[in-house]
């Protein structure tokens, strides 16, 4: 879907980015926003998504390489800010997985781009 980053009035992510929904933030940047998700399939369980509004990873990669570039580095600073990245010691519950969901047929339900980060846990592959 072709897309110019502007804001779509139906879209949840763009309404958490407006501050018209509610979310429990992590980490803000100029570019990008990180809050819990609602539903947290571990005990670390963030969405980073990125203000302007794509739909997916790959539209925002081929938009916006720079912004995307902004999404996985704070995907990183979020798993830093909690110390479930390789170096807090190596630990089985260190490590984390940044998984986006990419159409319908992957599990995708929110269609601005979103990187989950996941950690806390031990986590399994293949994933379901
Ligand atoms: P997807 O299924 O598109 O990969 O991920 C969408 C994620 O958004 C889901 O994990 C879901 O739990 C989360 N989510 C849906 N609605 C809300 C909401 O209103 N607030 C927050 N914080 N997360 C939400």
């Amino acid at each position: 879907m072709a897309s110019n980053g502007e804001p779509q009035q139906d879209c949840l992510f763009c309404k958490i980015v407006a501050g018209e929904v509610p979310a429990t933030l992590v980490r803000e940047t100029e570019t990008t926003v990180a809050f819990r998700d609602i539903n947290p399939q571990a005990p670390t369980h963030v969405l980073v998504i990125p203000k302007a509004h794509y739909p997916d990873a790959a539209s925002l990669a081929a938009a916006a390489p720079q912004l995307m570039a902004d999404v996985v580095r704070e995907a990183g600073e979020v798993a830093a800010l909690e110390k479930i990245t390789p170096a807090e010691g190596g630990g089985p519950h260190t490590g984390y997985r940044v998984v986006f969901n990419t159409g319908s047929g992957a599990g995708q339900t929110v269609f601005h781009t979103h990187a989950h980060v996941l950690g806390g846990r031990g986590l399994e592959w293949p994933p379901g």
